[in-house]
């Protein structure tokens, strides 16, 4: 799969760069992208939270509320396609690398995209290879899976705390005035 890092930056990245959600609601929303792969522990990985239809409820409420005069609803309407756009964006990621089973629990088999561009740097050579394919059964993955490495986690743990303190601006009065004083500090926050 692509590294939990991945999973959790660039779709939050491309979200915003939209313009067309609220970027508090975006980052409060983007743990979502690495949710998929908690299927280690609760089914079949790659399957059971790799799917079509655990996106669809999301994708029938956002379309149905996004737009909503009333403002309750229309925030429910972004937060689901946003819950879409995390999800969806995990499974279609792993496509390109390993495969997912996408229409299970209807049928498991396995649609990956075989994607490898190799150069050689002496004669400048290109080899590639553009391939779907597909198997019978969910991927196999190996019995001691690494999720995270050391850069990983650090990298995910920062954005984590970087994602709380700028979700934090203006609720700082709930937290205790020695860390008040520092998330204030970083994050500019005008009332602490
Ligand atoms: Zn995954």
């Amino acid at each position: 799969m692509p590294t939990a890092v991945v999973h959790l930056i660039v779709p939050p990245l491309a979200l915003l760069s939209t313009g067309a959600f609220r970027p508090r609601l975006v980052l409060a929303m983007c743990l979502l992208g690495l949710l998929p792969d908690l299927d280690f522990f609760v089914g079949v990985h790659r399957a059971s939270l790799h799917n079509v239809f655990l996106l669809l409820p999301f994708l029938a409420v956002g379309l149905l509320w996004w737009r909503d005069a009333n403002p309750q609803r229309a925030f429910w309407g972004e937060a689901n396609l946003l819950a879409f756009a995390f999800l969806g964006s995990h499974i279609l990621m792993d496509v390109f690398v390993g495969g997912v089973v996408p229409f299970w629990p209807v049928s498991n088999v396995t649609f990956r995209f075989d994607v490898r561009v190799l150069v050689d740097t002496a004669t400048l050579e290109i080899e590639s290879i553009f391939r779907p394919a597909t198997q019978e059964g969910a991927p196999v993955t190996s019995p001691i899976y690494e999720w995270l490495d050391g850069t990983e986690f650090s990298i995910v743990a920062l954005t984590v705390v970087v994602v709380a303190a700028v979700l934090l601006r203006g609720r700082l009065a709930l937290l205790p005035g020695i860390v008040r004083r520092a998330v204030g500090r970083l994050t500019g926050a005008r009332r602490l």
